[in-house]
């Protein structure tokens, strides 16, 4: 019996929207809360409320689906300490485990056979000072960096990064996604071709599927 807990938003089932898992069928575990306000948030009904659920109780919900993919996310699920306990339990239990974070909290002590998923947010989205940069030698081959455009200096800026800190070849992939609104998909995948970047241009799907509606 686990009894520690966690404010949890929601847990539901659907299509991996990004990384490079992109298309699996997946359970999201959506933890509440995040210390950051990224201008271009999308899921800022996950910054308050959510129900508080011992980790055994999510298990179980999660199990439920049957699945074989889990991906933890929020919000920033970081900002939990238990959330730490969590991932521990999910790869105890047999799943491939993900991690979504902002890149703004350590990732030192999340569970090594935890797929880690860090954004490196760019000048656009507002919250740039609040990469923390120690985490980039943390990242190990299994994981992934994304980065989120908002405009040709994010791109720019993003570019820059990538060879300053020799991201490509540190980690799985490097993704490139364009912030929607404000950058077209078309722009960025130009972009990216005109400089032969050895990034993965990525669009979210579950957007274009259910249109970002909760749940999905
Ligand atoms: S880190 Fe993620 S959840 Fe938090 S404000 Fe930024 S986009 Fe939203």
């Amino acid at each position: 019996m686990t009894q520690a807990s966690l404010k949890i938003t929601e847990i539901f089932y659907s299509l991996q929207g990004e990384s490079n898992t992109v298309g699996l069928p997946t359970v999201f575990v959506r933890l509440t809360g995040c210390p950051l306000r990224c201008g271009y948030c999308d899921s800022e009904y996950a910054f308050y409320g959510g129900e508080r659920l011992l980790i055994d109780d999510i298990l179980a919900q999660v199990a439920s689906f049957n699945p074989r993919y889990i991906c933890v996310t929020g919000g920033e699920p970081l900002a939990q300490r238990e959330c730490l306990t969590l991932l521990s339990a999910l790869c105890d239990a047999g799943y491939s485990v993900s991690l979504e974070t902002s890149g703004a909290l350590p990732v030192d002590d999340v569970d090594p056979r935890v797929i880690k998923v860090m954004d490196l947010k760019t000048p656009g989205s507002g919250e740039v000072g609040r990469n923390r940069w120690e985490n980039i030698p943390l990242l190990t081959a299994q994981d992934q960096i994304k980065f989120v455009i908002c405009s040709r200096e994010d791109y720019e800026w993003a570019r820059f990064k990538v060879d300053e800190h020799q991201l490509v070849g540190r980690v799985a992939e490097v993704l490139f996604s364009p912030s929607f609104g404000q950058v077209t998909p078309l722009s960025l995948a130009e972009w990216i071709l005109a400089d032969n970047l050895p990034v993965r241009f990525q669009l979210q799907l579950h957007k274009l599927l259910w249109n970002d509606v909760p749940g999905h």
